[in-house]
């Protein structure tokens, strides 16, 4: 039986392997093969260069940085499976783990499998992902191709909200790409984008294609309502529709939100089930980046060390 296993391998699951494995924990991690579509080393592993990760003042190319705390979760002593976890029994005592027909036994489990951002199925996308189209404002906002330039969000909710308003930092105007004639963010932040007279809506309408040969140059959107379309001028293009959490292989066995997140108390990574931990973007809809995920990592390496502890001494 393991002390602690760890289902993911974002930074939030190779953050919760160092902590454990220097506190001599053993950890066994389950990194996933191609799991809900994303190589091992998580959402990081789809992007170019991170400019905003602490340490790396030049910036650092996403794959090399997972590569690198991949290599600092084996050295600090964990042992790394490269398989999906499909099955979880966590009303049994020690906790069930399945992964490629094998079982797994282990006293305290921690869950970061992570989220996958939601993309448009759209002419052109596949061929300009990451050459002016991102899924994250705040990750690639400040990228020297957005600057100055006109960029569009998609999306009507509070994720589209603060991207667009953190895109009129860098852009000569945002345009806000919203399918119906109303937005699905709170008042508070419907308020912020619809004062803002460097963000324009466009109210009841689709993209349809992105145009572009080496960059993003032009987008084809199409009036819902009216069926007009149009080529409008575009630098940048940001979805903004909506995250899925990796959570399918847990059933109905832990709380989740109303949005299929990990619920965890307020202030640390306990889930509703004692010894199961949760940490990263699995449970955390708001701030989403790899940072935080590497600090809830830490906290849920540490909140276990401290249940084994506690449970030790019972
Ligand atoms: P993830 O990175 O989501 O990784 C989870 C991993 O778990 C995945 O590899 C998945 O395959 C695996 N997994 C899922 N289910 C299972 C299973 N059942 N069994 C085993 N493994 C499983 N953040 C920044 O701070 N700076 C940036 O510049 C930045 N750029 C980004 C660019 C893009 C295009 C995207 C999509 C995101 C970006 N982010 C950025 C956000 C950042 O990537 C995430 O916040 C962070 O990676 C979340 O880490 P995580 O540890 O929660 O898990
Ligand atoms: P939401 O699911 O709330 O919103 C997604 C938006 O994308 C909706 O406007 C939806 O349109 C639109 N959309 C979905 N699919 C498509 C599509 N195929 N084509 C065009 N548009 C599409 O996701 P968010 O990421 O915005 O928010 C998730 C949760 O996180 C929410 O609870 C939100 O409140 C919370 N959050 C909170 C923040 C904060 O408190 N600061 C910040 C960010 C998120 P429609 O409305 O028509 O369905």
């Amino acid at each position: 039986m393991d002390n602690v296993i760890i289902i993911g391998s974002g930074p939030a699951a190779h953050t919760a392997a160092i902590y454990t494995g220097r506190a001599e924990l053993k950890p066994r991690l389950f990194e996933g093969f191609m799991a809900a579509g994303i190589a091992a080393g998580g959402q990081l592993t789809t992007t170019t260069d991170i400019e905003n990760f602490p340490g790396f003042p030049e910036g650092i190319n996403g794959q090399e940085l997972m590569l690198r705390m991949r290599q600092q979760s084996v050295h600090c002593g964990a042992t790394i499976e490269t398989k999906t976890v499909t099955k979880v029994d966590l009303q049994k005592n020690p906790f069930q783990i399945f992964a490629d027909q094998t079982m797994y036994e282990s006293a305290a489990v921690i869950i970061a499998t992570g989220a996958t951002a939601k993309r448009l199925d759209i002419k052109g996308q596949d061929k300009l992902w990451q050459k002016g189209i991102s899924a994250c404002a705040v990750c690639d906002g400040a990228l020297p191709i957005f600057r100055g330039k006109k960029l569009f969000v998609i999306g009507g909710g509070d994720t589209a909200a603060e991207e667009a308003l953190y895109l009129t930092k860098f852009a000569s105007r945002v345009y806000m790409v919203v399918r119906r004639d109303v937005l699905r963010a709170s008042r508070a932040m419907q308020n912020r984008v619809l004062n803002n007279d460097r963000i324009e809506m466009l109210w009841r309408s689709n993209i349809i294609e992105a145009i572009g040969e080496t960059q993003l140059t032009h987008l084809k959107i199409k009036n819902n309502q009216t069926q007009q379309e149009q080529t409008l001028e575009a630098s940048g293009l940001f979805f903004a529709i909506g995250h899925q959490p990796n959570t399918d292989f847990i059933g109905n066995q832990l709380e989740l939100d109303e949005n299929g997140y990990i619920r965890t108390q307020p202030g640390n990574t306990k889930t509703n089930l004692p010894g199961v931990f949760a940490c990263g973007d699995v449970q955390d809809h708001v701030y989403r980046q790899a940072i935080t995920a590497s600090g809830t990592g830490c906290q849920a390496a540490l909140e276990a060390e401290r249940y084994l502890s506690e449970r030790n001494e019972q």
